[in-house]
């Protein structure tokens, strides 16, 4: 049988063929150019070839591009590749993580809904629902993360959402998934959980039970600090609000940002196989270090939910954190005597991140709410890239040598 790649490759030619098979070829559409990478379409418009034709478009009796703010085939090729991915039978590109989070807001949620938020979500979620969200009437409340029964009681008759990140940044806390899943439903809500953090090689939430799945896309789906971008993959039944959102109000990808995804997306299992690695080295070496008062990093058998992570993900992921001995001046000599490792808050970059989360990520919180959160002022986060380990080490060991 001949490859008929000008018809068009059938979805059907990848049914039951594995992730990475998924993660290199899903939602590719070649064109009658025969092109074997994926082509990048950066058009704002379409053509038609005739009025009535267009009006057919318009209409949706025809399926086929419209306008690039409603579809872009570059941008659904990143879609249909997520959705393989994720496990899910629609995803939607978004411009950034926070849009994704917004869209899911905007099209499931209305004035006088409740969301419940885990309390140790990024820091621009939780200001978008305390600024901006709650000021066109949604409540909101946020239990801890990984207490189930906190979760149990903090229900009320008009809970619509519970959006979680697992694990949490920068602690490393995880909740149950399919346990939280089950709680929600029987509440007749709907489960969030943003899994950027481990990205669908590490973690598949919809199959654990979660409604819906969001990413900032920025972090190791791109994976190289390129670019911005964000995803909501999902059931039809809940994706159709979601896109008719994000039509409307038009934060949607770029086409070249997607075609940049759509690269990292072939080569994300093997990343995250390295990023994992190097990152369970460095916190095993880290633990034995009398500098180091306690490292946070599910892939130890100290952590306390070592367990569920097990079970839950396939990886352990690439964020470690860890108390050093002293206080905030020991925290950021040793952050200071590094020198291969970036000085930045941002993550799941092929380059080694490393910061302050007291005085950065969570520098707006009271010294109050910061205790709440568990960040104490000697904590330092790493976010372990591709370097050479022994590089790494070694700048791990200068900054222990300066504490
Ligand atoms: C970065 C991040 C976001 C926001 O994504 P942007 O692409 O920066 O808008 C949301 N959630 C988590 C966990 C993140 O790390």
């Amino acid at each position: 049988m001949s490859q008929d790649w000008d018809a068009g490759r059938l979805d059907s030619d990848l049914d039951g063929v594995g992730f990475d098979t998924l993660a290199v070829r899903a939602g590719q559409h070649r064109t009658p150019e025969g092109e074997h990478g994926e082509a990048l379409f950066l058009t704002s418009s379409y053509v038609f070839r005739t009025a009535a034709d267009a009006a057919a478009r318009f209409a949706g009796e025809v399926p086929g591009n419209v306008y690039s703010r409603y579809t872009n085939p570059t941008v659904r090729a990143f879609e249909e590749r997520m959705a393989a991915l994720e496990g899910a039978e629609q995803a939607v590109a978004t411009s950034s993580g926070m849009s994704a989070i917004l869209a899911i807001v905007m099209s499931l949620c209305s004035a006088g809904d409740h969301v419940l938020v885990s309390r140790s979500v990024f820091g621009s979620t939780i200001s978008l629902f305390e600024k901006y969200l709650k000021r066109f009437g949604i409540e909101v409340d946020y239990p801890p993360l990984a207490d189930l029964a906190g979760w149990e009681g903090a229900f009320k008759a008009n809970t619509r959402l519970l959006f979680v990140e697992s694990p949490s940044n920068p602690l490393a806390e995880l909740v149950d998934i399919a346990a939280l899943a089950e709680i929600s439903h029987a509440h007749g809500a709907l489960l969030v959980v943003d899994n950027c953090f481990c990205t669908p090689a590490l973690q598949q939430p919809l199959k654990l039970g979660a409604d819906i799945v969001m990413h900032s896309a920025t972090k190791y789906i791109d994976g190289q600090g390129r670019a911005l971008g964000g995803v909501v993959a999902g059931r039809k039944a809940q994706m159709e609000g979601v896109v008719g959102f994000l039509r409307t109000a038009g934060p949607t990808l770029s086409p070249f940002n997607a075609w940049l995804f759509l690269k990292g997306l072939e080569t994300l299992r093997v990343r995250m196989q390295a990023h994992c690695a190097s990152a369970q080295h460095l916190a095993e070496w880290l633990e034995q270090q009398p500098g180091i008062e306690h490292v946070y990093y599910s892939g130890l058998p100290s952590h306390p939910q070592h367990e569920l992570a097990k079970r839950q993900q396939s990886g352990f992921g690439a964020v470690v954190s860890f108390e050093v001995r002293g206080g905030k001046d020991a925290a950021w000599r040793f952050i200071d005597a590094t020198k291969v490792i970036s000085i930045t808050t941002n993550l799941g970059d092929t380059k080694t991140t490393i910061a302050h989360p007291a005085t950065t990520s969570h520098g707006r919180l009271s010294p109050q709410e910061r205790a709440n959160a568990g960040i104490r002022d000697n904590l330092v986060r790493v976010a372990v890239g591709l370097e050479d380990i022994a590089d790494l080490k070694a700048d791990l060991a200068r900054g222990l040598a300066a504490i």
